[in-house]
């Protein structure tokens, strides 16, 4: 039999509310890091980063590709001005006959080679079209999972502060219930089961403030029997503090 004072049971109700956001942030602190906001924009970043990736291989193809069409024009021109050098320079009908052979196959190669430099330069140039038109949302989600994560941390640094001082000062407020009977049997209430339970509560006549049941005549009489007595709900254990 436990007894207590009005006194006893308003502080072991305030006991009760600061233990009761405590566990409340220890929980939020759990899946804080897994909110489906957060988890998303993380996602969505990934695959950002990946895609930015992608598109940095892509360039280095294309450009690859338009450079080594324009060095195929460079080198047929070369060749072709040093044909044509030699031709203009004389010789016998036969060597500036396959001279002239070879440099009209070389102009037609030339006029080949500068086709696929025009495609390859078109090509270049819509791709980093496409690119600019997809890096800026690259960099909106890579920003936006940025803010999240920050403002996550600081999320989660105030519930640790809160949590910090709540357990700093839990001690002075067992002390204000001032009745150790009470609060020895409040904590088994509240953490002798498999998960933290609320073990103070209020009662509206025969109604359990904490779980909501609604207990029956007799049990009412006796809980209201005798008011310095403690008694607890039936059907959730709460000590009724009021
Ligand atoms: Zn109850």
């Amino acid at each position: 039999m436990t007894k207590a004072t009005p006194e006893n049971f308003i502080a072991l109700l305030e006991l009760q509310r600061r233990d009761a956001r405590m566990t409340h942030l220890e929980e939020s602190l759990k899946t804080l890091q897994s909110e489906p906001e957060l988890v998303t924009a993380l996602k969505r970043r990934q695959a950002a980063v990946a895609k930015a990736k992608e598109l940095n291989t892509q360039r280095a193809h294309v450009e690859q590709a338009a450079a080594l069409a324009e060095q195929k024009v460079t080198d047929l021109l070369d060749r072709l001005e040093k044909d044509r050098a030699r031709r203009d320079a004389g010789g016998s009908a036969k060597e500036v006959s396959a001279l002239q052979r070879q440099i009209d196959s070389l102009t037609t190669q030339v006029e080949k080679a500068r086709a696929a430099k025009a495609v390859s330069g078109e090509k270049l140039d819509a791709f980093m079209t496409e690119r600019s038109a997809i890096l800026p949302k690259l960099q909106a989600a890579d920003a936006a999972a940025k803010r999240l994560v920050a403002a996550t941390q600081e999320k989660g640094a105030a519930m640790q502060a809160e949590h910090g001082q709540l357990a700093g000062e839990r001690d002075q407020y067992v002390t204000a219930v001032d009745n150790a009977a009470l609060v020895s049997r409040y904590q088994k209430i509240r953490t002798g089961g498999h998960a933290v339970r609320v073990a103070a509560t209020t009662r509206t006549g025969a109604t359990c403030g904490s779980c909501g049941s609604t207990m029956s005549p007799v049990e009412l009489s006796e809980v209201e029997a005798d008011p310095t007595e403690v008694s607890t709900c039936p059907s959730c254990g709460a000590i009724f503090a009021s």
